[in-house]
């Protein structure tokens, strides 16, 4: 069965929807992880920036770490995660860019060493989720910082209807996501695009 379709019908399966817009998927995705699931999802991200020249695909801690190896795996290169760091700590080696969390409703600074990301990289981007777009566009700001190209985003579940998707799509990123979800609630369950 392809990626896709088995990933929307695990969400379907074992997603649960809670208040505040968050999809738990932390049976397979974010908490234990499917690593099979996980494998087909990254190699279908990977496929999709084929041949494009990827020397890094760069993600943020914790949650999208799982993916980006997967991704990174058929793509043949590292996978980077930004770290999460208090900002009076940032030091000179970093790229840093400040971020709002979706799941824990705060700011911190993600930041990523000048050591493994610069002006020769040619960069995919890569999340578990895609809501109001925050956190691809620090990994972004990270990126133009370190003169980096970016190729594209690679995502395993965009909540299309919160939007951050189609603004950064309209700004000229290239998003590929595994699976888009329209709509959902507790009550009516989930559907996708
Ligand atoms: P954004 O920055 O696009 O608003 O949200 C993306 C980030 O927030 C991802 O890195 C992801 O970890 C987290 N996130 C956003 N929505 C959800 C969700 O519904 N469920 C979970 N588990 N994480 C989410």
């Amino acid at each position: 069965m392809a990626a896709l379709q088995l990933l929307e019908e695990r969400i379907r399966k074992d997603g649960k929807v809670f208040p505040g817009d968050v999809l738990k998927v932390d049976s397979f995705l974010n908490h234990q992880l499917d690593t099979e699931l996980l494998e087909a999802v990254g190699a279908e991200i990977a496929a999709r920036f084929s041949g494009l020249g990827v020397t890094k695909v760069l993600t943020t801690e914790a949650s999208g770490i799982a993916i980006a190896c997967f991704v990174a795996k058929y793509l043949h290169c590292p996978a980077l995660f930004a770290k999460k760091a208090k900002t009076a700590n940032i030091a000179d080696g970093v790229w840093s860019a400040n971020a709002h969390s979706y799941t824990h409703n705060n700011d911190y600074t993600m930041v990523v060493s000048k050591e493994y990301l610069g002006g020769h990289d040619t960069v995919l981007l890569t999340d578990d989720f895609l809501a109001n777009g925050c956190a691809l566009r620090a990994l972004l700001e990270i990126c133009k910082k370190a003169g980096a190209k970016v190729v594209g985003a690679g995502i395993a579940i965009e909540k299309e209807y919160q939007g951050g998707g189609n603004e950064l799509r309209a700004e000229g990123l290239r998003i590929e996501s595994m699976a888009r979800i329209a709509s959902m609630d507790a009550e009516d369950g989930i559907s996708f695009c």
